[in-house]
């Protein structure tokens, strides 16, 4: 992997930090590379608060750290999240000082939150241990391309009894209060980083949860990208019929009207078509950020909408007693559940759901 750091001087902590994430990152054979290299992999900034600003990527494929240094305290999450958005992060390392104890606070797009506390006087288990959190993450590959084929037959543009059960779904979901309100990016990036931001990554808003049910064969309605899942009703624009998946474009390939601009399908189509593939009997699923008891779950926190998350959720659900009634948590982020119908899923999770995720 190519990486850069951005450095803006080499003194206090943050020069530290940046000065042995440089070496851990050599001892592991990435090589450095400028900032503007085509097949650069990772690139970590320094963003300053009261100005915080996006590294400027030349592809998607580069995975940008930010670190910045905040204040401790009740609602770091809250806090730091916006710095996220406006630098246009994949991640943010949001470092607090209490006493004179450094904590690096890992904030993902996903919500997550985790932390990893410095010791000076295990700096290399320390350099390592942010490395292994590192890693995986940016090495991860996003699949959020789109192929959009106008060939949805004439009697779907208005959708059918399977599509207004997932507008159903939604409103319930949003009654159990499982779906928090779309975070406002517009509210938080000027109206370039938000054009920059739909270019590279193609998505219309940041919502959270998603939901699909079963169409005929391997092909199944889900809800669209960045859209409230509470009032999911046209479409195209709300709901989209996935038809299959591209690898060699690593695109989604969608079936259309033709008389409209459609949106995006929600970023994790490429794990339910996994799922759906692989297990017939699965008739639905939902991908909501909170947690129950006793699941299994996932190793490694991956960015929404990679081929790498989608794989260990897959996985898991092969693993499952009943694969079409399975709860998988996804670590530091929520849970994938599939069921036989939208029907069946509530069943099996209402009452018993927290909000909270835990992180670790
Ligand atoms: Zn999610």
């Amino acid at each position: 992997m190519r990486y850069t750091i951005l450095k803006s001087s080499d003194d206090g902590f943050l020069g530290r930090l940046l000065t042995g994430l440089q070496a851990v990152l050599d001892l592991h054979g990435h090589i450095r590379a400028d900032a503007d290299d085509p097949d650069l992999g990772l690139a970590i900034q320094v963003a300053d608060p009261a100005e915080p600003r996006p590294f400027r990527r030349q592809s998607r494929g580069t995975f940008v750290v930010t670190i910045m240094e905040g204040e401790d305290g009740d609602n770091l999450l809250q806090r730091a999240y916006p710095y996220l958005v406006r630098t246009l992060s994949n991640l943010l390392v949001y470092v607090t000082d209490t006493g004179g104890r450094r904590t690096l606070h890992f904030v993902t797009p996903e919500l997550g939150h985790y932390q990893v506390g410095y010791d000076a006087a295990e700096e290399s288990a320390f350099f390592e241990e942010v490395y292994r959190r590192l890693k995986p993450l940016a090495q991860s590959r996003f699949v959020l391309d789109n192929i959009f084929e106008p060939d949805l037959p004439r009697e779907l543009w208005d959708g059918n009894e399977t599509t207004r059960a997932l507008a159903e779904a939604g409103r319930r979901l949003a009654a159990l209060d499982l779906l928090p309100a779309p975070f406002p990016l517009d509210q938080y990036l000027s109206p370039r980083d938000l054009r920059h931001l739909k270019l590279l990554y193609g998505i219309g808003g940041l919502s959270y949860g998603n939901l699909s049910a079963r169409h005929e064969g391997d092909t199944f309605w889900m809800s669209a990208s960045g859209i409230d899942k509470s009032q999911m009703e046209v479409v195209g624009r709300d709901i989209l019929l996935v038809k299959g998946y591209d690898p060699e474009r690593q695109a989604m390939i969608l079936s259309v009207a033709a008389d409209r601009e459609p949106r995006r399908v929600s970023v994790d189509a490429i794990e339910h078509w996994m799922i759906y593939r692989e297990h017939p009997e699965v008739g639905a699923i939902i991908h909501i950020h909170a947690w129950m008891d006793g699941v299994p779950s996932t190793e490694i926190n991956y960015p929404c909408g990679t081929y790498e998350l989608a794989t260990s959720v897959a996985e898991l659900v092969r693993r499952a007693p009943d694969p079409a009634a399975a709860v998988i948590g996804l670590k530091n982020h929520g849970l994938t559940i599939t069921g036989r119908s939208l029907d069946d899923i509530f069943e099996r999770i209402e009452g018993r759901v927290q909000r909270q995720v835990p992180m670790v």
